[in-house]
């Protein structure tokens, strides 16, 4: 088996391709890189294979012993073993069409308590989980985006600390959020604090010049000094538009609407803005709901790669 190099499922046909057998499902986390991908015998260092039906690697090669008596070596081990899901005890099929679920648009607590009969707290966790992947994944999209009449919406928020104990980020760290509408191109920068200096430097490193830029300009004021602000706006660098004034833009508003209808940027308490942000940078992204899985799985291997 090769490491999946792309795959595309709709919600039927995983279901219709992978549920009815177990073993499919582990073998999706298994060509994604979820787990040891290959690992040689720790009793001869030979390459190991992988046994899908007994979730194992196992060790088949013939070894000599002192006798000169020929043996097969027998080494074995757990294919779950350092992988996310021995380390926090998760089930790995079930999660499977758990994540199947949660990069859809339509995800809800009560849906996948009526299709998966799953308890509140499960639920929960394994959400955590999958914003963790998503807010990694956000976090390594590099450039710049926006660009000249483009809009682009920032938003700010904490990090949280991570439930799995991975990544760069720090329990209570300020972040800024960006997405282009146009092109859905985005990033999550972390920052030391919320000086303007650390706003204006988000700006500039992120933010094309002639973007349109949708934040609460109050803050704008706040963070900016007047000579700033002066700099960036009449030599139209950027135009700053009050999220509340965006409705006197009537082209920019009906196409705005449009995208928050779809992924809804705002509205969730903020705590968790960054959270849902991720999401809705994930889902945005990915535009094609058959083609997430594949994304969401290689990024979630790079988050959570076997130990
Ligand atoms: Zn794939
Ligand atoms: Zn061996």
């Amino acid at each position: 088996m090769a490491l999946c190099e792309g795959c595309s499922w709709s919600i039927y046909e995983f279901i219709r391709e992978k549920c009815s057998n177990p073993d499919a499902l582990l073998e999706v986390w298994y060509t994604h890189g979820l787990l040891h991908w290959q690992k040689d015998c720790e009793r001869c260092g030979q390459p190991s294979r992988v046994d899908l039906r007994r979730k194992q690697l196992r060790c088949d090669k013939t070894v000599s012993t002192r006798k000169q008596k020929k043996q097969r070596c027998g080494w074995h081990v757990s294919l779950l073993n350092g992988s996310i899901f021995k380390r926090a005890h998760l089930d790995v099929n079930t999660l499977l069409v758990f994540v199947n679920y949660f990069i859809r648009e339509y995800f809800t607590v009560r849906l996948i308590q009526h299709e998966l009969g799953l308890e509140l707290k499960t639920i929960t966790d394994w959400s955590t989980f999958c914003q963790e992947v998503m807010v990694h994944w956000a976090l390594e999209q590099q450039g710049v985006i926006g660009g000249p009449g483009r809009i682009v919406e920032i938003i700010e928020s904490k990090f949280w600390r991570s439930k799995y104990n991975v990544g760069r980020v720090v329990d209570g760290q300020w972040g800024y959020g960006g997405i282009c509408r146009e092109t859905r191109n985005l990033f999550l920068v972390p920052v030391a604090d919320r000086t303007s200096d650390a706003l204006l430097a988000v700006i500039k490193e992120r933010i094309a010049p002639g973007s349109i830029i949708i934040f609460d300009c109050w803050k704008i004021y706040n963070c900016l000094s007047q000579e700033e602000y002066n700099h960036l706006t009449v030599n139209q660098t950027y135009q700053f538009i009050d999220p509340d004034k965006l409705a006197e833009l009537h082209n920019i508003e009906r196409q705005w609407k449009e995208a928050k209808r779809k992924v809804p940027l705002c509205g969730h308490r903020k705590k968790h803005l960054v959270k849902y942000l991720a999401r809705s940078m994930f889902l945005m992204h990915f535009e094609d709901h058959n083609i997430r899985l594949h994304h969401f799985l290689c990024a979630a291997a790079s988050v959570y790669p076997p130990v």
